[in-house]
C-alpha cells in the first residue's frame, strides 16, 4: 500500500527547547511510516514578529542544524524553507478569497494570543496575524497531506483546514484530501505547564550537563508522594513524561515508582544522566555540521526543489478548477 503524506512545520523563533526536540523525535518516527514534508516556516514567524527580521537568517540556519543533528533525514523527507516555495503564498491568497472572516476570528487561540502578545507590547492586530491559520491551511493543502502531527491545542487549526478543504470542493471541485490529525503529546515544562520561554519553565535544547541536572532537580513530581516510602503515580509526574522520551528502561522506572522502590531524587538523577548522554551525541553532531554551512544550504535547496515540484503540480490543478490562466 502506498504511504500517506504528512506535512508539518516549525517557526524559526530562536527559542529551541526540549519541547521542540520532542516534536522532532516524533517526526523522526513518522519518517519511517509516511512520506513527510517538513518546513521551516519563516513566513509564519513574521505573523507575530515582523518588525525586526535581522536575526531571521541565523535562526533559520540554527533550526536546520537542530533538525539534522537530531536525526531528521533529508533523503527520507522533503525538508525546506517555506519562503523558498512561493506557491505557499499563491495558495494562501486564493484560499483567502473564499474563507469567511468569522472562521478565522473564531479560532480559539487567535484572541488569546492577540491579548497575550499585546500585553507584551507587540502590535499584532494585523491582517497577517489573523490569517495565520489560513497560511497553515495552505501549507498543508499544497502537498495534499493526508495527515498532520498536531498537539491537542492545534486541533482547531486543523479543523479549519478541513473546513476550507470542504468549502473548496463545494465551490469548485474536490482537489484536496481532508487531513487527519496524528495526535502528538506535548512535553511539559518543569512546572508541569506547557513548555514555553514566557513561563520560564523550559529546558533549552543547548543545555549542558550542569544546567540539565539543575533544571531536572526543579521538576514537579507526583504531589501525593511526600515520603520515599509513599507509592507514586508516574502517569501524573513530569519527570516520568521525560523518562518516556529518554529512558529505554521507562517501564522498570514506572514499576519502581509505583512500589516505592525508587525515590524521586534518584529518579531525577537517572533522568538527568540519560538526557546528558543523549544530548551529548546530538550536540556533537550539531557542532560538526555547523562547520559546514554550505552543506546545510545545499540540503535545503534540494528540499525546496523537491517541494516545488509537488507544489506546482497542485497549483496547476487549483488554477484549472478555478479557471485561472
Ligand atoms: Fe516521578 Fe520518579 Fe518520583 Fe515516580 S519516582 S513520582 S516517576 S520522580
Amino acid at each position: 500500500m502506498a504511504k500517506g503524506r504528512i506535512f508539518s512545520g516549525m517557526q524559526p523563533s530562536g527559542n529551541f527547547h526540549m519541547g521542540n526536540y520532542q516534536v522532532l523525535t516524533n517526526w523522526i518516527k513518522l519518517q519511517e511510516e509516511y512520506n513527510c514534508v517538513y518546513s521551516i516556516v519563516d513566513w509564519h514567524a513574521l505573523t507575530s514578529s515582523y518588525e525586526n527580521t535581522s536575526k531571521l537568517p541565523e535562526r533559520i540556519e540554527n533550526m536546520a542544524l537542530d533538525w539534522f543533528s537530531a536525526g531528521l533525514d533529508p533523503e527520507k523527507n522533503i525538508i525546506f524553507i517555506q519562503s523558498h516555495v512561493k506557491e505557499h503564498a499563491e495558495l494562501h491568497l486564493l484560499l483567502s478569497m473564499m474563507t469567511p472572516l468569522s472562521w478565522l476570528e473564531r479560532v480559539p487561540t487567535y484572541k488569546d494570543k492577540l491579548q497575550q502578545l499585546g500585553e507584551m507590547g507587540k502590535e499584532i492586530n494585523t491582517y497577517g496575524f489573523l490569517g495565520y491559520p489560513e497560511l497553515m491551511a495552505a501549507d498543508i493543502m499544497l502537498y495534499k497531506a493526508d495527515a498532520v502531527p498536531v498537539a491537542e491545542d492545534q486541533i482547531p487549526h486543523l479543523e479549519l483546514t478541513r473546513e476550507i478543504v470542504r468549502r473548496f470542493a463545494n465551490i469548485y471541485k474536490p482537489v484536496f484530501p481532508e487531513p487527519q490529525a496524528i495526535l502528538s503529546p506535548l512535553l511539559p515544562g518543569i512546572d508541569g505547564r506547557k513548555m514555553s520561554k514566557s513561563y520560564g519553565n523550559e529546558i533549552p535544547y543547548a543545555a549542558e550537563s550542569d544546567e540539565l541536572h539543575s533544571r531536572v532537580r526543579l521538576m514537579v513530581t507526583d504531589p501525593k508522594r511526600i515520603k520515599k516510602t509513599d507509592p507514586g503515580d508516574p502517569d501524573i509526574c513530569t519527570v516520568y513524561t521525560f523518562h518516556k522520551i529518554f529512558s529505554p528502561e521507562q517501564n522498570e522506572i514506572a514499576v519502581h515508582c509505583r512500589n516505592a522502590g525508587i525515590g524521586c531524587v534518584d529518579c531525577k538523577k537517572r533522568l538527568a544522566e540519560k538526557m546528558v548522554s543523549t544530548l551529548a551525541d546530538v550536540h556533537g553532531r550539531r557542532k560538526e555540521l555547523s562547520l559546514k554551512p554550505g552543506k546545510i544550504k545545499e540540503i535545503l535547496a534540494y528540499g525546496a526543489e523537491r517541494a516545488r515540484k509537488l507544489a506546482s503540480a497542485t497549483m496547476d490543478e487549483v488554477k484549472s478548477v478555478m479557471n485561472l490562466g
